[in-house]
């Protein structure tokens, strides 16, 4: 009954998901997206909350109160110039819905209209979240701060994400840690600059930068940790013959569990300070915490796997074997509640579907959408059905 609705509604999927494709905004900027959304959930019938500024919610309330599960979509896009050769081209020069979110926002859109229709027949809530500035700018947080996980209290969460490498029909599930904290950081280093041609008489900033470079890099291998280490930017000197006097670097620090993450920051402290020690430089670590690792429970990924072999739309349920050192915001959902990420495949060779997410030829199979909707509305219907009684 789910799939056969979902797919009844392809074709307003297909509307919904291409007029957001054309108006990718960035953080916090999500103005004219936030405004689609809300005027569709108003052609619904879905009273909606504004949650911070772009942030909008829906509830479907079900028979006799029950728990709520929380389902969430990421709406923003990202400054990258559309050079996909999909026919629906953004219509705002430098930016695109290069991560899918267009897609997520549209697969919520309709599991809402889905089970707004069936609401008679559900054991308790469904909370559907549209959420701004995923990218980086950590968007859940305010959302949470604003209280959207109270009234009614939230017991669970799901979240799909689009995922091009992998064939439409499939979805990817992985126990434990899945996305990474993406945490970052920056070093400033200040030495003392003069004549190259004199290096003895200078503290050289970029000698301590290197050797700061190289101790980062070998971090996963020598303390055998889950980590990545990678340092981005290196900046200093003006001229070929003058050593400067500072150098500025900046990198990432991405780790799949909170014991790894503190770690980290306490390993780069210690070989910024002994490094510029070592040199007679002076150095300074500024380590910005961005979101914690997503790490999926595995009772709410067997909802999400008995959920899709109910659906004759999914061809097959595979298990990640690792886990992305990219990161997404969902984990502070996961922090507070049993939560599950999961991917959605969008990928099809025979369309050119083959470009991985933030790929500027970015594109989807939009033959997803329907079974993102039958994905989301089974497994909100199957959470209230084990958890909410
Ligand atoms: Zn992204
Ligand atoms: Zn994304």
């Amino acid at each position: 009954m789910i799939e056969e609705k979902a797919f009844a509604m392809k074709d307003e999927l297909i509307s919904v998901r291409r007029a957001l494709h054309k108006i990718p905004e960035t953080a916090y900027s999500e103005v004219k997206t936030a405004e689609y959304i809300r005027n569709k959930l108003t052609e619904y019938g879905i009273p909606y909350e504004i949650v911070t500024e772009t942030g909008t919610v829906a509830t479907i309330h079900g028979k006799n109160g029950g728990k709520t599960v929380l389902l969430r979509a990421d709406i923003d896009g990202l400054p990258i110039n559309d050079e996909s050769d999909f026919e629906v081209k953004s219509e705002r020069e430098g930016y695109m819905h290069a991560c899918g979110h267009d897609i997520h926002a549209a697969c919520l859109l309709g599991t809402l209209k889905l089970l707004n229709e069936i609401k008679g027949t559900l054991n308790g809530n469904v909370k559907c979240v549209f959420q701004p500035a995923e990218e980086g700018d950590g968007g859940a947080l305010p959302m949470i701060k604003a209280g959207v996980m109270e009234n009614p209290r939230v017991d669970g969460a799901f979240a799909l994400h689009v995922e091009p490498l992998e064939k439409t029909g499939n979805i990817q599930v992985k126990d434990g840690s899945i996305m990474a904290s993406p945490d970052d950081f920056k070093i400033t280093i200040t030495g003392k600059g003069g004549h190259g041609a004199y290096p003895e008489k200078c503290v050289n900033p970029l000698t301590v930068a290197a050797k700061i470079l190289a101790k980062c890099h070998e971090i996963p291998k020598k303390y055998d940790l889950p980590c990545v280490v990678t340092i981005c930017e290196i900046h200093g000197g003006t001229c070929r013959n003058a050593v400067p006097d500072t150098a500025v670097m900046t990198g990432t620090a991405r780790s799949l569990d909170s014991d790894t993450r503190k770690r980290l920051v306490e390993l780069i402290n210690e070989i910024v300070t002994d490094t510029a020690h070592n040199f007679g430089a002076e150095a300074i670590l500024d380590f910005n915490i961005l979101f914690p690792p997503v790490v999926n429970d595995s009772k709410m990924n067997d909802i999400v796997r008995k959920s899709a072999e109910k659906l004759k739309c999914v061809t097959e349920v595979t298990e990640l074997e690792t886990a992305s050192m990219a990161g997404d915001d969902f984990s502070y959902f996961g922090e507070l509640v049993p939560s599950s990420y999961f991917k959605l495949g969008v990928g099809n060779e025979d369309i050119g579907a083959v470009y991985p997410i933030h790929s500027p030829k970015f594109k989807a199979d939009e033959d997803a959408l329907s079974i993102g909707v039958s994905v989301l509305a089974q497994c909100a219907i199957d959470f209230l059905d084990t958890f909410g009684k």
